[in-house]
């Protein structure tokens, strides 16, 4: 048997993909309270100190970001109020094109929360529950009914004139504020919407990612156009099915010479944990040459830089809304729309 050859442990992929997960997580909290300290500023009509708008918080409005993307499609105008929401929607879409849903597995803190909820979870009691298999593919289904709707709702049934108003709207100026009063003033129904997806999330690996994000699945599909793919090499396959073990999308990896799997993440846990070397790996679907795991790495933190750095240097990046505009809007924000 050909065993796999000693690694650097800080270049194994699960290492690497700890790190990024953990640094994006913090750079989420930072966001946040930056956000929290821009907003409360105008809540207190100025009595606690005015600081800068952190544009990064609207990755957290995919769907406005769906809304904003077809209107620059269809009407070639980019929204200047969350164009930062933009930016990011289409740096995820394009990094799934490329290098898998990555960004599930290495950079969304909702799913590197619910991740290190259900290990923590596992290490502590040992366990972690599995849907039975009948159940566990029509649950799966859920996520893409729910891409569906918004796919409908937005990108086929929205008309032009109707995108300009959605995004001139109030309503929209403040999105952002709404997203952070969910969390910080959260509704009883908030509540119980978020701790049963705790709960979920504890028992059951990656349940909210598996079931239920309309995002993950629009990502899980372009991923399939990815270039790059787990590989298994059966020359090099000793069988030891340890790939299949670890996997946390439930892939039958040690049965496949391709992983075309809508849910797989690209997360390397089955690549970093095969002791046979040279058996599996990320390499291009028609290509022999595979990509460490600290190159796939690399493509992730560039391809999300780069995404970044372009919106920032075309001017598409911070909001166009004044001081003045938050002044009025803010105070009232729970109010708007209803
Ligand atoms: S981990 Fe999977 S790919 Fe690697 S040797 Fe075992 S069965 Fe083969
Ligand atoms: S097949 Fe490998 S890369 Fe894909 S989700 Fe499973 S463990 Fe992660």
């Amino acid at each position: 048997m050909k065993t796999a050859l000693p690694r650097s442990p800080w270049l194994q992929p699960s290492r690497l993909r700890f790190l990024t997960q953990a640094a994006l997580l913090i750079v989420c909290l930072y966001l946040g309270v930056r956000f929290g300290q821009f907003v409360r500023h105008f809540e207190t009509f100025g009595a606690t100190p005015a600081v800068p708008r952190p544009p990064g918080v609207e990755g957290f409005l995919p769907i406005g970001a769906l809304v904003s993307l077809k209107h620059w499609l269809v009407n070639g105008v980019i929204d200047p109020v969350h164009p930062a929401a933009l930016v990011l929607f289409v740096t995820f879409l394009a990094l799934a094109l490329l290098a898998k849903n990555a960004f599930c597995s290495w950079l969304c803190p909702v799913g590197t929360l619910s991740e290190w909820l259900w290990k923590g979870v596992h290490r502590l009691t040992g366990r972690t529950f599995r849907v039975w298999n009948w159940l566990d593919l029509p649950l799966r289904g859920l996520k893409y009914l729910l891409l569906a709707f918004f796919l409908k709702l937005i990108a086929i049934d929205m008309p032009a004139f109707a995108l300009a108003e959605f995004l001139a709207s109030p309503y929209w100026a403040i999105a952002d504020v709404r997203m952070l009063h969910f969390f910080t003033a959260p509704s009883p129904l908030s509540l119980a919407i978020i701790g049963l997806l705790i709960g979920l999330s504890a028992v059951y690996r990656n349940a909210w990612c598996r079931y239920l994000c309309p995002y993950g699945a629009l990502l899980g599909l372009l991923s399939l156009f990815s270039p790059l793919k787990v590989q298994r090499r059966r020359e090099h396959c000793t069988d030891c099915r340890r790939c299949t073990a670890v996997c946390p999308a439930r892939i039958e990896v040690h049965r496949k010479q391709t992983v075309r799997s809508l849910d797989c993440t690209g997360c390397l846990t089955c690549v970093g944990n095969c002791p046979a070397a040279g058996a599996l790996e990320l390499a291009p679907e028609f290509g022999r040459t595979g990509l460490p795991g600290w190159g796939f790495a690399l493509l992730v933190v560039l391809l999300l830089a780069g995404g970044i750095a372009t919106g920032m240097l075309t001017g598409h990046w911070g909001s166009a809304l004044t001081y003045a505009d938050y002044q009025q809007l803010i105070p009232i924000a729970d109010r708007i729309g209803h």
